[in-house]
């Protein structure tokens, strides 16, 4: 039954994907791609999971696929970085029941450590492509994704990013098709990659690309709209739907199946027009090409490479602009009031700490005023960073941190690394379970599964020891020897591991008391100011405030005054 349905990028794509059969999801969360696996979570025919990083959320995707059900891999872009060694033996095996391959990337960094173009993995796996520029032709994309997974018995990639990601829109839906499984047999020759059998199957792989771009001329997402010939523009994505919006009587080639390239597509298109202009976010991925199909073009200026592209833009690039960069005046991220890490981040500073730091809500430590974490790379760096640092700076001067979820995507790895190679250090778990900057999912070490049932839980403790930790503490985060303790485990000859627990503030809202503000006893030194709680602030007047409807009774600002104008409440 047809239906219209206010949709998301993410949820249309997923909301595609349910009804091509899918029976199976996994994915790690990251901003923009969490809500894919959050939307077939709720459907009871679907298996999603949240898995503990992004490449045991590929394996177990393309493992359900080997046993013949269609299947589903959903990330941000940095998590395809953390899939691609499973991702590019795939390609080589190829599929048993339909295999789709989400990468949502995020151009203008809202929420990523880097804003990489995930179009050069398609071409770097010699794996297809598609992408969408809005939640409507995700949904279409997504049904056709699976098909072509098991015409061409290949994964499929289909890239978002953050824009159509989270843009809404009116979607018209179906019905699900109860596909039967592929039925699964024994076939080393496919599946196992050793290398007599992998250097047949990159022979079939590069024939199987040439097929796919023959699929890629005929394909109904490759569009050419002839128009006013003086103008041409190829386009992808969004960079599609701004170039349209500046240039309506332009023609153009919207290019939806972006991997591998249509080429005779696009030679007759650039012989049909006048002037040709590639209009693409981020990098020359089809700029490139194009080029070296001997095509002469007008390019965009290298300064467009970087962040989102809008209407205003695409006619900059047009009319050959540099674009000028503008200072972000955004409001500046900070921790909730009343948030654990903040307790952590203020013993560090006063310890005068060097930190290595990792993916998550208290990578907002790094900011002004509390600068207390120093460096932050990638999911699980922290760990390893701290070992080095450790042994070159010295263990009593360095900390690493990290959030229990993050430990567990690749934390835990980490510390059996700097076990076995004989480090000491302190590494302290921010343990507020929750998987909180992406909106609050369960991870394992919080006894909650993708569908809110309760499941196995893993107990932090007793992996730290595992791993090889000779000392593993725990302490309340907002316990008052947080200092001492800290400065305890940092003079250790160990490798020590201090869990300072408590609940995000997102799951956990019962507030504390707050603590008493008597403004009379304030001096205005702006000791408390150094913590960046946004439940206390200067005034207009210069003057300290305390907002007790934000406050939710911490005492870290309590434990700043040194006037006791700011008291813990008795
Ligand atoms: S969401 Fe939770 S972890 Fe993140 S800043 Fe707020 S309280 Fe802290
Ligand atoms: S630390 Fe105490 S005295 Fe200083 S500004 Fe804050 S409330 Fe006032
Ligand atoms: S007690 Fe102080 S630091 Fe904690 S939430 Fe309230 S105002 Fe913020």
């Amino acid at each position: 039954m047809k239906r219209i349905e206010l949709l998301s990028g993410d949820e249309a794509l997923a909301r595609g994907a349910y009804e091509a059969g899918l029976k199976f999801a996994a994915s790690y969360p990251g901003t923009p791609a969490t809500e894919i696996l959050e939307y077939l979570a709720n459907f009871d025919d679907v298996d999603a999971q949240w898995s503990v990083n992004e490449k045991t959320a590929y394996e177990t995707a393309l493992g359900a696929s080997i046993a013949g059900v269609r299947s589903i891999y959903s990330s941000k872009h940095v998590g395809v970085n953390v899939a691609m060694d499973p991702l590019m033996t795939s390609a080589y095996t190829g599929i048993g029941g339909g295999f789709v391959i989400v990468t949502a990337d995020d151009p203008q960094l809202q929420s990523s450590q880097n804003e990489q173009d995930n179009r050069f993995i398609a071409k770097f796996s010699k794996l297809p492509m598609f992408e969408p520029s809005s939640p409507s032709e995700a949904y279409k994309m997504a049904k056709a994704a699976f098909d072509l997974s098991e015409r061409f018995d290949t994964p499929v990639i289909i890239r978002l990013t953050t824009r159509v990601a989270h843009t809404k829109e009116n979607v018209e839906t179906g019905d699900r098709a109860e596909t039967e499984n592929k039925p699964f047999a024994v076939n080393a020759a496919k599946y196992v990659m050793v290398p007599g059998h992998a250097y047949k199957k990159h022979i079939a792989l590069e024939a199987k690309l040439v097929e796919l771009q023959k699929y890629g001329e005929q394909s109904e997402f490759n569009i050419a709209e002839i128009n006013d010939k003086s103008m041409g523009i190829i386009a992808d994505g969004t960079a599609y739907l701004y170039a349209k919006e500046v240039f309506p009587n332009a023609s153009f080639l919207k290019l939806g199946f972006v991997y591998p390239f249509a080429d005779e597509k696009i030679k007759r298109f650039a012989k049909e027009v006048k002037e040709l202009y590639v209009i693409e976010e981020q990098d020359p991925f089809i700029e490139e090409h194009v080029r070296g199909l001997g095509i002469v073009l007008k390019a965009k200026d290298i300064s467009y490479r970087i962040g989102e592209l809008t209407p205003v833009l695409v006619k900059e690039i047009v009319e050959g602009k540099i674009k000028v960069e503008k200072a972000a005046d955004a409001r500046k991220p900070v921790l909730c009031p009343g948030c654990s890490h903040r307790s952590v981040f203020y013993a560090l500073k006063k310890l005068k700490a060097i930190v290595s730091g990792d993916i998550g809500c208290y990578t907002l430590g790094a900011l002004k005023p509390l600068e207390a974490l120093h460096t932050t790379v990638c999911m699980g760096a922290s760990v390893t960073i701290m070992e080095s640092l450790s042994k070159y700076l010295g263990h009593d001067k360095v900390v690493g941190v990290i959030g229990d979820s993050t430990f567990v995507h690749s934390g835990i790895t980490g510390l059996v690394d700097a076990a076995y190679n004989q480090a000491k250090g302190l590494l302290i778990i921010l343990d507020n379970s929750n998987t909180a900057m992406t909106g609050s999912q369960p991870n394992p070490s919080t006894g909650v599964n993708a569908k809110g049932k309760p499941t196995k839980k893993l107990i932090l403790e007793e992996i730290c020891k595992a791993a090889g930790a000779d000392i593993v503490e725990t302490i309340n985060a907002f316990d008052k020897n947080l200092q001492n303790k800290i400065k305890e485990l940092m003079s250790k000859e160990s490798l020590c591991v201090l869990i300072a627990r408590f609940p995000c503030r997102m799951i956990e809202r019962g507030k504390m008391v707050a603590p008493v503000f008597n403004k009379d006893k304030c001096i205005v030194c702006g000791a408390c100011l150094q913590i960046d709680c946004p439940a206390i602030y200067k005034n207009m007047e210069g003057k300290i405030t305390h907002d007790a409807f934000l406050c939710t009774g911490c005492n870290v600002c309590a434990s700043a005054c040194k006037f006791n104008a700011l008291q813990a409440a008795q």
